[in-house]
């Protein structure tokens, strides 16, 4: 049963705080982890800062989802934690399996040479199921189907400043389908055959490219060349009824057929940034400046002191990540036409 959203303690008047949303208001949403047994004691400190900053007063749902049974000790241990009600899913084998179509001798002779060229995860089986079951399948699991938002939440993570008003609410309000926190340019050799595969599906499905998309901001030769601009996937707030839409379920299969996730090494970060960037219109796609976040190595920490100090942040503003040469970020809000904060220009280095 839902707790009943408590509203802010003290009032601070200097603050932009506005009031939980009433219960009415309450989205189809809930957040989602893909873990293993032992990331236990990692996604605890996740979920920890998740409520502390925002969901301690919303009590959305948590969807936990593993390729083996969760153990009893992962299970009472994050149900103790989550504000919400927990769900544990096991990931059907069909989704984390070789398709036969693969090639098993040269799926391991690229993993040979990946290692050899010390790429990161480039020898690892795991990985490469778990950026495909990302990209194609977590959106399709039976626990997923009911709900039409999600946030992905991943081990190790934290939120730094508090999360005043419903991030769920605010993207079906304003018409969004996709969110971020971080973008970055990925190594391009994970993905040397990925925007090639991208042409061919978009030559052969041109009604599925929207008319106002981001080709700008993942290419800057016009299509010609992918420029490995990407949203970092580990954050995602997102519309799961897109994910599930004839586009992108053609996409993904497409992509899959091509093979690069075992013969390369393709991630779901460029997957899903690619779909966005294409079949999104720009408006959808939205940057949530307000949420300040830290995968390692990264972090985004709000420009502008006055809005850190309304919010209690934790994190400081050079460490933030948006205005850095490997950050996509800059590139974004050109091709987005926004203007960018005060102060950005002394956290360029
Ligand atoms: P990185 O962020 O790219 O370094 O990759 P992570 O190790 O954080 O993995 C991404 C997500 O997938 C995290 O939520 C992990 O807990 C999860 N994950 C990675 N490998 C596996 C796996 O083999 N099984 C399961 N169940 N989850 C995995
Ligand atoms: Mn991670």
């Amino acid at each position: 049963a839902l707790k009943p959203a408590t509203p802010p303690t003290t009032p601070n008047p200097h603050s932009s705080l506005s009031p939980a949303t009433a219960s009415g208001d309450r989205m189809n949403a809930t957040f989602v982890t893909l873990a293993r047994n032992e990331d236990l004691w990692e996604i605890i400190k996740s979920i920890r800062s998740v409520e502390d900053r925002f969901n301690r007063n919303y009590n959305y749902d948590w969807v936990f989802l593993n390729d083996k049974e969760f153990s009893d000790e992962f299970k009472r241990t994050t149900t103790a934690i989550v504000s919400g009600k927990t769900k544990y899913g096991l990931i059907p084998k069909e989704h984390w399996s070789f398709p036969d179509f693969i090639d098993q001798d040269r799926a391991a002779k690229v993993r040979e040479e990946m290692k050899e060229a010390q790429i990161i995860y480039g020898d690892s089986i795991s990985y490469r199921h778990m950026c495909r079951y990302e990209s194609g399948f977590f959106f399709r699991h039976k626990l997923l189907l009911d709900y039409e938002w999600y946030w992905r939440v991943e081990p190790s993570v934290s939120f730094h400043c508090d999360i005043s008003y419903d991030p769920f609410k605010f993207m079906a309000d304003k018409k969004k389908t996709y969110s971020f926190t971080i973008s970055l340019h990925e190594y391009e050799a994970t993905i040397p055959t990925l925007w090639s595969t991208v042409k061919n599906f978009t030559k052969t499905h041109p009604q599925y490219v929207s008319e106002d998309n981001s080709m700008a901001w993942i290419s800057d030769d016009n299509g010609e060349t992918y420029n490995n601009c990407h949203f970092w996937s580990n954050f995602e707030i997102g519309n799961l009824n897109w994910l599930r839409s004839k586009p992108y379920l053609d996409f993904f299969e497409a992509l899959d057929q091509a093979g690069g996730f075992f013969y390369e090494r393709w991630g779901d970060a460029p997957v899903h940034s690619i779909a966005a960037a294409l079949f999104l219109k720009k408006d959808q796609i939205h940057f949530f400046n307000d949420i300040a976040y830290t995968h390692v190595p990264f972090t985004h920490c709000p420009t502008g002191e006055q809005f850190r100090l309304d919010h209690k942040c934790t994190c400081q503003s050079e460490d933030n990540f948006d205005w850095k040469g490997y950050s996509c970020t800059d590139k974004y809000y050109e091709v987005m036409d926004m203007e960018r904060p005060v102060g950005y220009e002394r956290e360029q280095d």
